[in-house]
């Protein structure tokens, strides 16, 4: 089919992709947005969805008193020195003095938030958390990108950028088919295609060798968006420093159960009228839901005994060595791990203070939250043998195992997982500008190229919850500005 040619083409219909399409349209510019795979979402569609922002509406409806200017000050507070003093302070000062209007605009699309919650050490509660969950803001932006004539077209996956030697103009893509085309763009092509977590060859180049097992947790993370910026000569900016790995428990195979709830229509507008009114305790109980559906296991699990064991029942890594820990699991049958708990451990994991996951001041994730919520990756018996035969772990082994790990063969023994070692995400991303254009290797604007979400972090290390979507709403919700006003 022929397109006609629009004034900008976005690559990628993710969270940061839609958010743009939607702010090219309301600047009157035609967009078409080229999605690689089938459904629209991208990692924004699979996170839980929380968005921190300072000096939002909600906070000033609840007397919160926040600026950004504060904001800024704790989130150096959040990754490690090493790492924090790579960060770029500048471009991440611009983000959070944009970050609240972003959410009023999300709104006015129908997005719907509750909130905020604290999360130290930000030192004001600045998590606002979408209602029902993350498909929200894919659903609801693709919804007004629709309305406002934004043509998307899926199981798009964009290869080359066209240049005409000053500037790009456009994108050849592949189509469901296997066939080429290429579609040329009046004014910008927008990079807004995610990042690189399922690039294992892209994170050895700049992370060096050891990471090959590792998987992002999305598997279509495949840094596409970087390599075409790179292929027009971009400046790639922190590309070694990823979120992960980290040891996460596989995800059920049963759609989550906020997946289930609507997020347009009239349902959706009662049950966002229900969530805006109920109490701190219920909201909890939700968010535990979606703890033991992605969290990693706490560090402390292993400094207080638990074990790491294979399939075959073998332990194979000291697993208070996190960095070696989380690349062990990779090398193991399946790339996947069980942690093993004694009963010193259920006794432990299972009241305050000691949790087996988090999202701190918000809910806390116990042995029993995990037999009750994710039975399908938590195993209580009495005996080894009884924990063998349920789990399929070889006995012999395990009790072998099992006795040189805890002295003892009395139980109840718990098996959780499995576990794999995932990225996250990456922070790698091309240089841009605060007008999100993309830069060359001498910090030249490249004409016609911008890139906004994962692809455009400029050297921002976004580690605190709900910074990532809030940087891919907000730069996608200004790159339509940006556009305009560069005509
Ligand atoms: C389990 C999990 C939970 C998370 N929870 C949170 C959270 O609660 N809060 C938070 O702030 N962050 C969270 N994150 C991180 C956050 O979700 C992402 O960093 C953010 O949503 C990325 O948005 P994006 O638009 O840059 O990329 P994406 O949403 O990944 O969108 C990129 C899109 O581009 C498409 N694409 C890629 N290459 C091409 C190509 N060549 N041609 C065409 N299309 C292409 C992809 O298929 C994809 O649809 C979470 C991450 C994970 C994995």
């Amino acid at each position: 089919m022929e397109h006609k040619q629009p004034d900008v083409i976005v690559v990628g219909a993710g969270g940061s992709g839609l958010a743009a399409a939607v702010s090219c349209a309301e600047h009157h510019l035609t967009t078409v947005v080229l999605e690689a795979c089938e459904q629209t979402g991208g990692t924004t569609g699979i996170a839980v969805g929380s968005f921190t922002a300072a000096g939002t509406t909600f906070q000033r409806k609840q007397g919160i008193v926040d600026t950004a200017e504060q904001h800024q000050i704790d989130l150096t507070e959040f990754a490690p020195a090493d790492i924090e003093a790579r960060n770029n302070p500048t471009h991440r000062a611009f983000f959070v003095r944009h970050a609240a209007d972003t959410i009023d605009w999300l709104q006015s699309h129908g997005i719907q938030f509750v909130g905020p919650a604290a999360e130290p050490p930000n030192t004001q509660p600045r998590m606002h958390n979408v209602v029902p969950g993350a498909k929200a803001y894919i659903a609801r932006l693709q919804l007004a990108a629709r309305k406002h004539g934004v043509e998307i077209l899926p199981r798009a996956t964009v290869e080359h950028l066209k240049t005409d030697g000053k500037r790009v103009t456009g994108v050849q893509y592949c189509n469901a088919a296997g066939d080429q085309h290429t579609l040329y763009a009046k004014h910008a092509v927008i990079l807004a295609a995610g990042d690189y977590a399922n690039n294992p060859a892209l994170i050895k180049r700049f992370k060096g060798p050891g990471y090959e097992n590792i998987d992002g947790i999305n598997p279509n993370a495949t840094g596409l968006g970087h390599l075409l910026a790179e292929s027009v000569n971009a400046k790639l900016v922190n590309m070694d420093i990823t979120y992960g790995p980290e040891l996460r428990f596989i995800a059920t195979a049963r759609r989550p159960f906020q997946q289930w709830l609507p997020v347009t229509g009239p349902l959706a507008k009662l049950q966002n009228w229900i969530a805006s009114l109920l109490p701190q305790w219920v909201f909890r109980k939700i968010i535990k839901r979606l703890l033991v559906t992605w969290q990693h296991p706490e560090d402390a699990l292993f400094d207080h005994g638990a074990i790491l064991i294979n399939k075959h029942g073998e332990r194979f890594c000291v697993e208070t060595d996190v960095e070696e820990r989380n690349r062990a699991v990779s090398r193991q049958p399946d790339k996947q791990a069980y942690i093993l708990l004694g009963p010193e451990q259920i006794a432990r994991f299972s009241h305050w203070p000691h949790f087996v996951s988090t999202a701190p001041d918000i809910a806390y994730a116990y042995v029993d939250d995990y037999l009750r919520l994710r039975a399908d990756i938590t195993t209580r018996t009495d005996t080894l043998e009884e924990l063998a035969r349920t789990t399929g772990v070889p006995g012999e082994c395990l009790i072998e195992t099992a006795r040189q790990s805890f002295g003892s063969r009395v139980g109840p023994w718990v098996l959780l997982g499995p576990v794999k070692s995932y990225f996250t995400t990456t922070e790698g991303s091309p240089a841009v500008n605060q007008q999100l254009q993309v830069l060359d290797t001498d910090q030249k604007v490249i004409p016609g190229l911008y890139a906004v979400g994962q692809c455009g972090l400029n050297g921002m290390i976004l580690w605190s919850h709900g910074c990532h979507i809030a940087w891919a709403m907000t730069s996608g919700r200004l790159v339509g500005a940006s556009i305009a006003r560069n005509l």
